[in-house]
């Protein structure tokens, strides 16, 4: 499958619906690739501007989904096509409900201890059947990452969900991904907490109206200071446009 990209400040998001972004996943899957999908919303964005190393890893990432609506608002703005928004979380969703019957098995990496078995209490009650071969929390040293990486090694998941916060998760799949060998990464920050029910996720209404950050940043206030990146992000989309006419 291949799919259009629309160059946001330099990060190379896929124009597709969440459809296609599962129907990619399952055939990673099933090629046993070695991919790594990122979820890109405004906030990352904003961060791979200055920061080389993320910026250097989405570019060369297999799949950069549009996790935001500001992702979505720039790719328009922009004069580009993007059917939908892609959550990170919805599309956890859509191949945790597909795991069963097709047999995929999944790795929960990340969040404080105790949030990915909660996680994993969930998926099992919302997913019957749903193999989730291994958990481990997201604070470690240096000193614990062999073990960690042989505990996933060992669990030999078809998809590794990591949730340890932009940019720590990108760069620890990457910098473990041959040792790994895991067939499907994904970076997806804070869908284990969502799922543990210790994050709530805004109401139907407010997604619907593009305003899920601002829900996060009220309801998470040490993500308050967080909140800035969007009208950053838009100003400097917005330049980038104007750049691009002169
Ligand atoms: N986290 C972690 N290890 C760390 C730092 C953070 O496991 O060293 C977890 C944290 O507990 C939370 C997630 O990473 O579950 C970050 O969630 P957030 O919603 O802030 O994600 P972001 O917006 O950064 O993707």
């Amino acid at each position: 499958m291949s799919f259009p990209i629309v160059e946001i400040l330099g990060v190379p998001v896929a124009s597709l619906t969440m459809r296609e972004a599962v129907e990619q996943a399952e055939q990673w899957m099933d090629e046993r690739r070695g991919a790594l999908i990122a979820t890109a919303n405004a906030e990352m964005i904003m961060n791979a501007t200055r920061d080389e190393e993320l910026f250097e890893i989405l570019r060369a990432a297999d799949l950069v989904v549009p996790d935001g609506a500001g992702t979505v608002w720039a790719a328009h703005h922009l004069g580009y096509e993007m059917p939908e928004r892609v959550a990170g979380y919805d599309l956890v969703q859509a191949l945790l409900k597909e795991a069963p019957k097709r047999g995929d098995r999944v790795f929960f990496f990340g969040s404080a201890p105790g949030i990915a078995e909660s996680a994993k209490n969930k998926a099992e009650k919302l997913y019957p059947g749903v193999q989730i071969v291994g958990v481990r929390n997201g604070y470690f040293t240096a000193e614990d990452e062999p073990e960690i990486i042989n505990e996933i090694r060992e669990a030999k998941p078809d998809i590794l969900l990591a949730a340890l916060g932009v940019p720590k998760q990108e760069k620890w799949l990457k910098k473990y991904r041959e040792e790994l060998g895991v067939p499907v990464s994904i970076g997806v920050g804070g869908t284990l907490d969502v799922m543990a029910g210790n994050v709530r996720r805004a109401p139907k209404w407010m997604q619907k109206a593009k305003l899920e950050w601002l829900f996060r940043g009220l309801l998470q206030p040490k993500r308050a200071g967080r909140l800035v990146a969007l009208p950053k992000f838009v100003l400097r989309v917005h330049r980038a446009k104007k750049g691009r006419k002169r």
